[in-house]
């Protein structure tokens, strides 16, 4: 049981987790559990386009990964009874392959662009009058003789997707009719997701059981999903398959997750802050360094729950672990000499 698939990000990729993901992902706002004020806007946006015959706005969602961008994005073509291509930013490498993607569009039809902020800048280039006006120019031939051409695209949407807006060039952001933050979710409402997936994988998991796997997943969708799948495999072996609160609680215990869902990635990255700057602050790059994580994943995974859960500060001078982060690892800051000036 590898600690790497329950938190690694990209394992997304894999096709297991993909069709794990393919078979638990809610279709309709009404299994698509938490986000309420998201789904409201949403709902709004959606029964106004329908009554004028519209597509909807382009949609920007953006929040750390597993939240449940490409799930909403689905809910949003099924709720508009609308097609949906699904692609990702480095995905399209030249302006030619967004053409032909554009090009392949219907009217109405959504465009679901993941990682939005790694789109390349020619790309993203051609995507501004795309979405703006429903224009494609592309350029036809090369030196003296070359001449621009303007092509009608049908109307349809996009949705992009991002871990961080900042990354995301001015013009490109102000295209975006609607820009939604999604929020980690309650432990309650993780609950009910466990719940809902147990039910679709025919999973049995008594009451106690779902409530402790849903303090572990870091308020995430996707973690909450992983972690029942290891602790089913971890019933289905020690066990009768069924999964109660002494099977979760071993099985957490072998994943080395603890009793604030932090695993060992994360309490490196707290004991490197800890051990080799007192506690902070330290710039990320160090804190890469030290931790050999990339900085982005630290930045767009470890960092925001950290900070949820109130274990680390982002300070203009860097990061700093908190008091709680101290007395959650049962460590104690070095006294440090008074300053003599
Ligand atoms: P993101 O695109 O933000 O990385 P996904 O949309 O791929 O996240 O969500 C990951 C998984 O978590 C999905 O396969 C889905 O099963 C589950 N999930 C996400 N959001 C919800 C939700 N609100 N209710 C129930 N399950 C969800």
């Amino acid at each position: 049981m590898a600690i790497e698939r329950i938190i690694n990000t990209s394992a997304k990729d894999e096709p297991e987790e993909q069709e794990l993901e393919q078979t638990l992902r809610p279709r309709d706002f009404k299994s698509y559990v938490g986000q309420e004020r998201l789904k409201k806007n949403l709902k709004l946006a959606i029964s106004a386009a329908k009554k004028r015959g519209e597509p909807i706005d382009h949609v920007l969602l953006y929040g750390p990964p597993g939240l449940g961008k490409t799930t909403m994005a689905t809910v949003i073509a099924n709720e508009m009874g609308a097609q949906i291509r699904v692609t990702s930013g480095p995905a399209i490498e030249r302006a030619g392959d967004l053409a032909s993607l554009l090009t392949n569009l219907q009217d109405s039809d959504i465009l679901f662009i993941d990682e939005i902020h790694r789109l390349h800048r020619v790309v993203e280039e051609v995507l501004y009058s795309a979405m703006e006006d429903f224009k494609l120019d592309i350029m036809l031939g090369k030196g003296p003789s070359a001449r621009s051409l303007r092509l009608d695209l049908p109307k349809f949407t996009i949705i992009g997707a991002t871990t961080r807006t900042g990354a995301l060039a001015a013009p490109l952001r102000d295209r975006f009719g609607m820009i939604h933050r999604l929020e980690f979710y309650e432990p309650d409402e993780i609950k009910q997701i466990i719940k809902r997936s147990a039910a679709i994988l025919k999973v049995p998991v008594d009451d106690e059981a779902a409530g402790l796997l849903a303090g572990r997943a870091r308020l995430t969708p996707r973690i909450a999903n992983r972690l029942l799948k290891r602790v089913r495999d971890y019933a289905d072996i020690n066990g009768d398959g069924i999964i109660d609160a002494k099977i979760a609680t071993e099985a957490l215990g072998l994943l080395e997750i603890d009793s604030l869902g932090l695993d060992p990635a994360d309490r490196s990255i707290l004991v490197a802050i800890m051990e080799h700057h007192n506690g902070g602050p330290v710039g990320v790059e160090t804190l890469a360094a030290l931790t050999a994580e990339e900085r982005t994943t630290i930045e767009d995974f470890y960092e925001p729950y950290l900070m949820q859960i109130g274990l680390l500060e982002r300070t203009p001078r860097g990061r700093k672990v908190t008091h709680r982060a101290w007395e959650h690892l049962g460590k104690k800051p070095a006294k440090t000499q008074p300053s003599l000036l």
